[in-house]
């Protein structure tokens, strides 16, 4: 799967990327990530990429000219309209079931703003998605596609070295997982449960499920009451679909 990022600021991306899990996935060429440098499309003389905003206020807006350039010296490479993602706090919540689906794409394009944001026009003109990270404002664009690179590649076949670790993971049938020990079995005198020693695989599977539900109910009953629950689960655990 390959990555493209139209930024201002490459280096940020690349050095956030290029370590651990996704950075060993890109040497072995599962994933590639190319940061694409806006500036590198100005036609401003003084290689400016941002402008006053019409009608007045604050900061600078990214001029529309630059970035249109840079998506379509892709889309010629490409050899079509890529899926483009805008970075926007505007935008739908990333969740864990979308990385799974942008896992099945072969490409994907995002858009890193800055300052005050985007000239409309472009947006209009290449946008296909547009994602936040969450109800807050960040200065750019470059971490929140960081984010979303970063687990969306999780779910890209060969990324995770054990396939099972991407499975069975927080937000699986909207649940939280379970809790999770390595040794010693005794640390600070906090000893792991018995259940997890006793190698009775179901269980452990049982118990399992249990934490992840309790845990659910917990943190983030939210989810809970659309978790794939049987009805007795329902009933044990007091969990009723409506509000
Ligand atoms: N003026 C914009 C607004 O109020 O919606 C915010 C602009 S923000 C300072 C600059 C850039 O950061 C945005 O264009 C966007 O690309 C990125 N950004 C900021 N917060 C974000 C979030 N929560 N999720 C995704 N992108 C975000």
């Amino acid at each position: 799967m390959q990555f493209y990022i139209l930024t201002l600021f490459p280096e940020m991306i690349l050095s956030g990327l290029r370590t651990s899990i996704i950075g060993k996935a890109a040497e072995k060429g599962i994933v590639g990530i190319e940061a694409v440098n806006i500036r590198d499309f100005t036609k401003d003389r003084h290689q400016k990429v941002d402008d006053y905003p019409y009608g007045g206020g604050a900061g600078m807006v990214m001029q529309a000219q630059p970035i249109y350039d840079a998506w379509l010296s892709l889309a010629d490479r490409i050899g079509r309209r890529p899926r483009t993602i805008y970075l926007t706090p505007q935008g739908p919540a990333f969740t864990q079931s979308m990385a799974k689906k942008l896992a099945k794409e072969e490409e994907l394009v995002f858009l890193c703003g800055h300052y005050e944001g985007v000239d409309e026009r472009v947006l209009e003109e290449i946008v296909t998605d547009y994602v936040s990270i969450g109800d807050y404002v960040l200065t750019g664009g470059e971490l929140p596609a960081m984010v979303m690179i970063d687990a969306v590649s999780r779910m890209v076949p060969g990324v995770l070295t054990n396939e099972a670790s991407g499975s069975f993971e927080s937000f699986e049938g909207n649940l939280l997982e379970y809790p999770q020990y390595s040794r010693p079995a005794e640390w600070n005198g906090k000893k792991v449960p018995d259940i997890l020693l006793s190698g009775a695989h179901e269980k452990v599977e049982e118990w399992r499920r249990e934490q992840s539900i309790l845990r659910t109910k917990k943190y983030r009953p939210d989810l809970l009451k659309r978790a794939d629950l049987t009805i007795k689960e329902k009933t044990v655990y007091g969990v009723y679909d409506g509000e």
